[in-house]
């Protein structure tokens, strides 16, 4: 028997190191989305705009058109997901497929571009480590399972919202809503929670946060949040059931407020410095997709 156990958890072991080395490849292909998907969406909006201007207010607005044209971003006409290859941004030399190894690549390059010496940010491995390790812990928790591979879905899913929450304050509706749609589809079948449960999860988890921005604006003229926070609510409302919701609340408004609170201590920011939220949900829910039954049981036993 104590044989069984430690192949058992020899496999086990294996299981987490191969899905380390997965993680952290699909890891780099994260950070081009976070990177590129931001870029994309902008062009498009200029797009959307252009093409209104064009169609209703040509005689106003064709003097400035030129101008709203020059306004694109520098980067390549043919530009998404796969294309262009990576570059340096600085002098475009492509990358070597040693250097896009991930983690070790930047090591080797030891953050420097290899022709230019350009620095390279440290939050492209940061990122693939931080997939590596967060996927092989899913893998020790849930082992090789169907819960294993949708809640490493869920979780490059968030490693994406946050990475473009803290650059551009956005939560792109590309990411929320196909998660949103997952979440429920999976639990048809039951796997994170019954479909009742998730169905009213997402509505509620939508309509909370909803209602505290609107009652903040009311109040204050302000606005707290932004729309893609209500629709990352209703994601782990479909993903793990309604009854997640508060302490998910609870945890990122706690997490939130005494990471604000330091950055204001540490003057990183002022009081009127606007923090994305996303960030703050997107760790909370994930905390509460592992251990969320044993917090609310533990927090209902306190009454
Ligand atoms: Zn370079």
């Amino acid at each position: 028997m104590s044989e069984f156990i430690s192949t058992m958890s020899h496999n086990m072991w294996l299981f987490a190191i191969i899905s380390f080395i997965f993680a952290a490849i699909i890891g780099s292909f994260l950070n081009v989305v976070i990177h590129r998907l931001p870029v994309m969406m902008k062009r498009e909006w200029q797009q959307e705009c252009n093409h209104y201007l064009d169609e209703y207010h040509k005689d106003i607005i064709s003097p400035i058109m030129p101008k709203l044209e020059q306004a694109i971003d520098g980067y390549p006409e043919k530009y998404n997901i796969v294309i262009p290859y990576s570059s340096c941004p600085t002098c475009h030399t492509h990358i070597k497929p040693w250097h896009n190894i991930p983690i070790l690549g930047w090591l080797i390059l030891k953050g420097k571009c290899a022709a230019c010496h350009t620095h390279i940010s440290a939050r492209y491995p940061i990122i693939e480590l931080l997939s590596g390790l967060v996927i092989s812990f899913l893998a020790l928790h849930f082992g090789p399972t169907i819960e294993f591979a949708l809640s490493a879905t869920l979780t490059f899913g968030l490693i994406i919202l946050t990475g473009i929450d803290l650059d551009e304050m956005l939560l792109p509706d590309q990411i929320t809503l196909p998660l949103l749609w997952l979440g429920l589809i999976i639990n048809v079948n039951h796997v994170f929670s019954s479909p009742m449960d998730a169905v009213i999860g997402a509505a509620a988890g939508y309509i909370s946060l909803w209602s505290v921005f609107w009652a903040f604006k009311l109040l204050t003229g302000k606005e707290g949040m932004g729309h893609g926070d209500f629709k990352l609510l209703a994601v782990f409302g479909a993903w793990l059931g309604w009854q997640i919701l508060p302490i998910i609340v609870l945890l990122s408004s706690l997490v939130g407020a005494i990471v604000g609170i330091g950055l204001i201590l540490t003057k990183k920011i002022t009081r009127s410095n606007p923090i994305p939220f996303g960030p703050y949900l997107a760790v909370a829910g994930w905390v509460a997709m592992i251990w969320g039954t044993s917090i609310n049981t533990w927090y209902l036993s306190m009454f």
